[in-house]
């Protein structure tokens, strides 16, 4: 054993402890700050401990922690009723992570067909460069042979065409295709943005052809790009959609969005979880979306990720042996890099700025949305010291 604890060693940690936080700084247990422009991994959109998170916590840890899907728990009737007033979506589901919200959307999507006496069109059409999580689903989904090794065979039903590639999407679809699924940005995969005119394309395709069409915005979603989220650049809408990440701002809460039609299968019985909605997240998603959808909130999000994406530009330019390009969408902004990106995410570290590196050599910039203009400014002048040191 090599590892410095009794947990699984799935994960090569970086030598840090963090002991608090607040907005987009970080305190280790050896008294050093640190920049957080990672967000853990586009968690904590609203930064580290606002106080509207902490008081709704707070009071509902004073009130009720869980009772069960078996009754009824008003909370997450209101965040479910508010993310439709928000959205496309009639109905929602809870779950306690992305990757259940994903499974959950996949399932959906089968259901539909299974309802409608169809129950053979379980197929569903991912991209390469895809990642919608860790279970045995999503790692067939996501179709990475890194993700997918030594787990045994691959769930079936699971079609990966090369990113954005609308002829090949076409041509994947047979009589037995559900759905496709897409982040309308990738985020592991590097930061790929789908342009509009290709997610609206495939809005078209699906109707042509009695597809559901899933979104994951488990990553890109929650105000991340300066929309609640991210389709909505594109002017079109999903059927199904998934989401999580900053939708909790760290506490653990997942879930599936979907029209009233592609719901359509999914009656008593059918799935469930434990704790999925339960009070205390239902708390904290509230939270989260009083203060989204504050007027000005996400047009502040995009000014800032304009400010943001000049000053990568301009670090692009002037260090074009370390940094090739500027990549993202909003918030949801990174680099690709020259140098190997794990070289530059430790320059970056031991300049006390975190980041968090992507597929595609590819460093992720992922401020909280809470970022003020000062700290933009610190984070570039951390950026360019980094360049400079490497
Ligand atoms: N889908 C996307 C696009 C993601 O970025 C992630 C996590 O990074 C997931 C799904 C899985 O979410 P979770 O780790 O909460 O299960």
């Amino acid at each position: 054993m090599t590892s410095q604890s009794a947990l699984f060693d799935t994960y090569a940690r970086v030598p840090l402890t963090v002991e608090r936080g607040e907005g987009c700084w970080l305190h280790d247990t050896d008294g050093r700050t640190f920049l957080d422009f990672g967000s853990g991994i586009a968690v904590n959109g609203l930064g580290h401990a606002h106080p509207h998170l902490i008081s709704a916590l707070t009071e509902q840890a004073g009130k009720l922690w869980h009772t069960s899907n078996l009754y009824r728990i008003p909370d997450q009737e209101r965040l479910a009723e508010r993310l439709c007033a928000a959205t496309f979506a009639d109905r929602v589901f809870f779950t306690n992570s992305g990757v259940e919200a994903v499974e959950c959307a996949i399932k959906t999507a089968r259901r539909y067909f299974y309802a409608k006496g169809e129950p053979d069109r379980v197929g569903i059409i991912t991209f390469q460069g895809a990642f919608h999580g860790r279970t045995l689903a999503t790692i067939a989904a996501g179709g990475q042979a890194k993700y997918l090794e030594g787990f045994g065979p691959k769930a079936p039903g699971f079609d990966q065409v090369p990113f954005g590639d609308m002829d090949a999407l076409e041509a994947a679809i047979t009589g037995e295709t559900a759905a496709v699924l897409i982040e309308p940005v990738q985020g592991e995969g590097g930061l790929r943005p789908v342009p509009d005119e290709t997610l609206r394309a495939m809005r078209d395709l699906c109707d042509a052809h009695g597809l559901l069409l899933i979104f994951d915005e488990i990553q890109c979603g929650m105000g991340r790009t300066g929309r609640l989220f991210a389709h909505e650049h594109a002017g079109i809408a999903p059927d199904i959609m998934a989401t999580a990440k900053a939708l909790g701002g760290g506490f653990p809460v997942g879930a599936c969005l979907a029209t009233e039609e592609a719901a359509s299968g999914m009656v008593p019985g059918v799935h469930g979880t434990t704790y999925g909605g339960n009070p205390l997240a239902m708390a904290v998603g509230n939270a989260v979306l009083d203060v989204m959808l504050e007027d000005g909130f996400l047009e502040a999000v995009e000014q800032k990720a304009l400010r943001l994406k000049q000053g990568l530009v301009s670090l692009v330019d002037r260090f074009p042996d370390i940094f090739g390009e500027v990549r993202g969408k909003g918030l949801m902004t990174g680099l690709k890099c020259v140098v190997p990106n794990t070289d530059v995410v430790r320059a970056l570290f031991d300049g006390h700025m975190l980041v968090v590196p992507a597929g595609d050599n590819v460093i992720r910039i992922l401020p909280p949305l809470i970022v003020s203009d000062e700290e933009i400014s610190e984070g570039l002048a951390r950026l360019e010291a980094a360049a400079r040191a490497l």
